[in-house]
């Protein structure tokens, strides 16, 4: 497989998939650029190598062409951190698009519009009626289908080169993130350097795993966490169960919530969870006291509790002091770490105590050597607010395809290129 630090990329027409899905306020400013800056590295080896830039991504959820989705709204930005001018292509498909990237010279750029202004990106129908057959459903699906093929073909036909550097979307069939791959021989296609970093961080923590191995979960519901968690108790040594799951548990296990969020269907997989944890010699770490509050709200007014003794109108909205010496002196131990999900409602300022203890002692263990890996969502925002991203080993950009990759399932987008 190549690799981009060994591919010269000069006198080709590279076609590279990034993740340009930023936020924009309601005047189209972008409120943050990191998936932008992420894939920068790629785009300027390519032009420095004397290549041609294809840029093509998608923003939003758009039903079909609509402008305040349109990537346009961002060129002057991947303009400014590219340090090239870059040009526009008002559709990604079609005769304007074909023209644009057959006149792209050596060292010139050019960003696509908008991928998923069609349908035949994500390969799934569009505006089906609710009165819809099943015949009708499973019709426009394959027409959608052979759609989708279409214009993966019809992509790989601009370029010689397919990189791709989208791990956000890593997780997804589409004709861009995967099916464009079969256009392109083993020679001709591979990861951007994010991709790859990506890849590298995850196979550490999961393959070449340096031990003790300690897994911290946190977040609201035990229900999205599920297969994440049975992954892990067959790969950590620690589990660490911090957050809102915390109180599944604890009720499972016949203690006192009060009015924490609970998820009362699932107390029969906490205590099954419990038994795997065992069964597989995995040291479970769960809370011993919250800080609990008598609202939902940052106002409110809290005091510590043994977690299963919460009093009823109160509900745990962080760790308690005891816990946070316990997890602390389980991650300062350890030589692999993964977090995922804040330790209680780090949005509310008087709740982030725990989530920045757990910070804190991970920036201490890497700081000794470990490999830390933070991603998923709300943990790369409490790195983030508590000024430590650059004190971790890796931080994810990928929500959705890192939990999916944690879990062990194989990534279209990864797949496509390297095989497995
Ligand atoms: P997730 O997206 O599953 O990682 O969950 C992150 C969310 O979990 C954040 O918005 C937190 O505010 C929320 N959360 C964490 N701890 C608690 C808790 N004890 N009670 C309610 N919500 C929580």
């Amino acid at each position: 497989m190549q690799t981009i630090d060994n591919f010269n990329f000069s006198g080709q027409k590279v076609f590279v998939r990034v993740d340009f899905n930023v936020p924009l306020d309601e005047n189209f400013n972008i409120t943050d650029d990191t998936r932008i800056r992420a894939a920068i590295p790629t785009l300027k080896k390519i032009l420095a190598d004397g290549g041609s830039l294809i840029i093509a991504s998608h923003l939003g959820r758009p039903k079909g062409v609509e402008s305040k989705y349109s990537l346009k709204h961002i060129l002057p930005r991947v303009s400014e951190l590219l340090g090239v001018n870059v040009d526009f292509a008002d559709d990604c498909l079609g005769q304007s698009a074909q023209d644009k990237t057959s006149a792209l010279k050596a060292g010139q750029a050019l960003l696509l519009e908008n991928l998923r202004f069609y349908a035949a990106e994500e390969g799934k129908p569009r505006g089906l009626k609710d009165d819809a057959s099943e015949e009708e459903i499973a019709a426009a699906k394959k027409a959608e289908k052979a759609n989708q093929k279409e214009m993966a073909k019809q992509l790989a036909s601009y370029a010689t080169v397919y990189v791709n550097d989208a791990f956000g979307t890593a997780h997804r069939a589409h004709a861009s993130t995967a099916l464009i791959a079969d256009y392109f021989d083993e020679n001709h296609k591979l990861f951007g350097y994010l991709m790859q970093n990506e890849i590298d961080a995850v196979e550490k923590v999961l393959k070449n795993t340096a031990r003790p191995f300690t897994a911290i979960m946190g977040g609201s519901k035990v229900s999205s966490k599920i297969d994440i968690i049975e992954n892990l108790l067959t790969k950590v040594d620690n589990l660490i169960i911090a957050g809102g799951m915390t109180y599944t548990f604890t009720k499972a296990q016949g203690g006192k919530i009060g009015d924490s969020i609970c998820e009362d269907d699932k107390l029969d997989l906490a205590i099954s969870l419990i038994q795997k944890a065992k069964d597989n010699g995995v040291n479970l770490v769960l809370a011993v006291d919250a800080k609990a509050a008598d609202s939902f709200s940052n106002d409110a007014q809290t005091k510590f509790v043994p977690v299963d003794q919460i009093p009823d109108g109160w509900q745990g909205l962080d760790i308690g002091p005891e816990t946070e010496k316990i997890f602390a002196d389980v991650i300062e131990k350890s030589k692999t770490i993964l977090w995922n999900g804040p330790t209680g409602v780090f949005e509310f300022d008087n709740f982030t105590g725990g989530s920045r203890a757990v910070g804190e002692a991970i920036v201490k263990a890497t700081a000794k050597g470990a490999f830390s890996l933070v991603g998923g969502g709300d943990s790369v925002a409490c790195v983030n607010k508590f000024g430590i991203a650059d004190k971790m080993s890796y931080v994810s950009t990928g929500g959705g395809a890192l939990l999916e990759f944690i879990e062990g399932k194989v990534l279209p987008g990864i797949k496509a290129i390297r095989g497995y």
